[in-house]
């Protein structure tokens, strides 16, 4: 039996594993710590090692686990922005869940805009304390307002019919057009000038960067709502503090925050928060924050869980790595993958 161990798992998720694990002929052993320099040490004579979005897969975690015995990190996510792809490369293989809702987190990141939007999360509170007053929980009509959509792949695509269904008008922004759709492509300049609202779904690279900043914000409509249920560091905090205190942006929904990697997952309500901005966003009414939860599905958890275990079987028996990805193909360059059947 094949030996994997797993990183960051919390309750919730150990369960789809461990519906699978048998089928699949895998022993696991769980670590709750994120995989970091400080924690690689725990991977010791594990061929395999499963690690998450928040784990900092960094030069020294890589050398370590390589020294380890590692070959294999599956990560058991889409996103990989945190993993030095360069320093793996010829030494350990990376491979990925590349979708597996894409649906549970377009429909967070409406559920997301409709709770901003309508304030349900303070009518909630509210009638709970038998306050039945309206003040303060005036919403628009999201029909007919404009949505501008960063980054049309699977994420952005459902969104968008999503808001179409709504009767949004839907422009979007994207490099990489998709050709043969109606989809209304516009500049990144226009879509900020034109939106109502503007919702993240392209990944974080060095493009993307606090792609939402002082810059782009003056260029937006007053009370332009922002939601991101991409990455943190698609959006520079500190200038989107600044645009809610001046009321420039009216609202935010905000599933992920770049200072999350201490933070999110684990219960701080006990604790002093120490990043000032956070807290002061987190304080605003015109905010909610929730705790990189968009992809929390049952359907997801169990495709992330039955492809992670595809991918780890492929490894053992030598297959191909059909879901690799190298410093090269993570940016859209050749590799050798197809010639030989993995990246190196
Ligand atoms: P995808 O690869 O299918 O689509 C990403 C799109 O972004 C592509 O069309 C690409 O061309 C575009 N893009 C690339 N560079 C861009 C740029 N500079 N400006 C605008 N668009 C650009 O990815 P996906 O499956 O749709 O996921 C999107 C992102 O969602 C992921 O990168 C990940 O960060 C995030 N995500 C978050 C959660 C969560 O739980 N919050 C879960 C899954 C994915």
């Amino acid at each position: 039996m094949n030996r994997i161990c797993f990183f960051d798992t919390k309750p919730y998720d150990r369960i789809y594993f461990d519906l699978l694990k048998e089928q699949y002929n895998i022993e696991v052993e769980y670590f709750e710590p994120k995989l970091g320099s400080k924690t690689a040490f725990m991977a010791k004579g594990f061929e395999v090692v499963v690690a998450f979005v928040n784990d900092k897969i960094d030069a020294d975690t890589i050398d370590i686990l390589y020294e380890n015995g590692t070959r294999l990190i599956a990560m058991r996510c889409a996103g990989y922005n945190n993993v030095d792809f360069k320093h793996a490369f010829g030494k350990i293989h990376v491979v990925r869940v590349p979708a597996y809702s894409p649906y549970a987190v377009a429909e967070h990141a409406m559920a997301l805009l409709q709770t901003l939007n309508r304030k349900t999360h303070r009518a909630y509170t509210r009638t709970r304390d038998f306050n039945f007053s309206l003040n303060g929980l005036t919403g628009f009509d999201l029909h007919g307002k404009t949505m501008g959509v960063i980054g049309t792949g699977k994420i952005g695509r459902i969104f968008i019919d999503i808001c179409k269904g709504f009767g949004m008008n839907v422009i979007a922004y994207d490099p990489f057009p998709l050709k043969d759709t109606d989809i209304q492509y516009v500049s990144l300049e226009q879509l900020c000038r034109e939106s109502d609202i503007i919702s993240l779904h392209c990944p974080l690279t060095k493009d993307t960067f606090h792609l939402i900043n002082n810059n782009t914000i003056a260029m937006m409509k007053n009370g332009v709502y922002i939601i991101n249920t991409s990455r943190g560091a698609l959006v520079n905090s500190e200038d989107l503090l600044e645009a809610l205190k001046a009321e420039k942006i009216g609202g935010a929904g905000l599933d992920v925050y770049e200072e999350e990697t201490e933070l999110f997952y684990e219960d701080m309500s006990y604790s002093i928060i120490k990043d000032d901005i956070l807290a002061r966003i987190i304080s605003m009414p015109n905010v909610i924050v929730t705790s990189h939860q968009a992809f929390l599905t049952k359907e997801a958890l169990h495709n992330i869980a039955e492809t992670t275990l595809l991918n780890c079987r492929g490894y053992y028996n030598n297959k191909v790595l059909s879901n690799e990805v190298c410093y090269q193909c993570s940016k859209g360059e050749a590799c050798p993958k197809g010639q030989n059947e993995k990246c190196f």
